[in-house]
């Protein structure tokens, strides 16, 4: 038994050591369907303890790797997923950062792409990986695509190349792809491959072999590692749609502290051209209010100004995301409002790519 790294995780525990071993990884259990398991009582999923993961999956005793285990002391739905939860996984992996090679977190795959979004911004040089996955079926059912999804996360989290890892940046794999996780949504809740990264190529595809995509891969800056630990969360996602009244966007946007929106608008980042829509955003963005336009479209990019319906928006002071995800774009406002420097200059921060998140 070792000591707790924080109120939140279990002691670590040992899943696996190889006598020749070749990399030393850390999973990170923090509750999802992967680990879950049906109970009768209540008549729905439950998280259970996923401790003894190596008798249903001996496949893990065959790695020439050390694996060792934490979990969430009371593992959850990751519809329960807050930013303390972030701050709790940011802290571990800096407090471990140097005893393990990589990293994998076991995630419900609900809010798994704005975890892995959070987490990319509120760890600065990173440069060794870590890899978000999960399932659509409990480790426990005969169908399930858990198996396939751990075993691979984990030969990618120990994958080397000259000595180094060759993935150093957080990452969601899962259905034989792996994608950066601030580029990923969650698309499907029915088939196994429930993740999309359509703005930004695949990092890997896992078939007979693994295919590392070398040219898309991050290369961080080769500085010391560093975390971020604050997040403010006075932000909104406002979703317009045709018909959407004066009355209520007015009453969203005087809420009382908000400090910024992410506004998912139309096509390539259109909006009605009501003069009380420019009026209400142009007053927002004087008070200090940031407003980041975020396209409902899955692919594709915000480009103010090649339509008349996105010039006011231009106008009003709303800043364009780009082709950022609506999950990369809200966990960045909140990171951007919180920390020096990006708190300093939040608009230059939102119109640059800080941890490859958008072109
Ligand atoms: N509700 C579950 C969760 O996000 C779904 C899943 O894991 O796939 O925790």
């Amino acid at each position: 038994m070792q000591k707790n790294f924080s109120t939140m995780f279990s002691d670590k525990i040992n899943l696996h050591i190889s006598p020749e071993a070749k990399g030393r990884l850390l999973i990170i259990y923090t509750g999802g369907t992967m680990g879950m398991h049906y109970d009768p009582m209540v008549k729905s999923l439950v998280p259970f303890n996923f401790s003894d993961i190596i008798s249903t999956l001996p496949e893990l005793g065959r790695f020439d790797l050390t694996l060792e285990f934490i979990s969430f002391l009371k593992p959850i739905d990751s519809s329960n997923m807050k930013p303390l939860h972030w701050i709790s996984l940011a802290e571990l992996i800096n407090e471990q950062y140097l005893e393990y090679d990589g990293f994998v977190i076991l995630h419900g795959t609900d809010t798994m792409a704005y975890t892995a979004s959070a987490l990319s911004f509120m760890m600065e040089n990173l440069s060794k990986p870590v890899i978000f996955t999960g399932a659509q079926l409990p480790l426990s059912e005969v169908r399930s695509d858990a198996r396939e999804n751990l075993v691979t996360a984990i030969e990618i989290a120990a994958a080397r190349k000259n000595g180094k890892p060759v993935v150093k940046e957080v990452c969601i794999y899962f259905n034989h792809a792996l994608m950066r996780g601030n580029r990923s949504k969650k698309l499907q809740s029915s088939h196994f491959d429930a993740f999309l990264s359509e703005n930004y190529p695949n990092l890997a595809e896992a078939g007979v072999s693994i295919e590392f995509n070398e040219k898309v891969l991050y290369s961080p800056a080769d500085k010391p590692f560093k975390i971020f630990t604050k997040l403010d969360s006075n932000v909104l996602i406002v979703k317009l749609f045709p018909g959407i009244t004066k009355e209520v966007v007015e009453c969203i946007f005087n809420t009382e502290g908000l400090k910024g929106i992410v506004l998912e608008t139309f096509g390539s980042g259109n909006a009605p051209t009501d003069g009380w829509l420019e009026a209400i955003l142009k007053k927002a963005s004087d008070r200090g209010i940031v407003i980041l336009n975020v396209s409902q479209c899955i692919g594709g990019t915000v480009f103010q100004g090649r339509y008349d319906t996105s010039r006011h928006l231009e106008k009003s002071g709303v800043i364009s995301g780009k082709n950022i995800t609506t999950e990369a774009a809200i966990t960045k406002l909140m990171f951007v409002l919180a920390n020096k420097p990006f708190s300093e200059n939040v608009k230059a921060s939102l119109e640059e790519s800080i941890r490859g998140e958008m072109d």
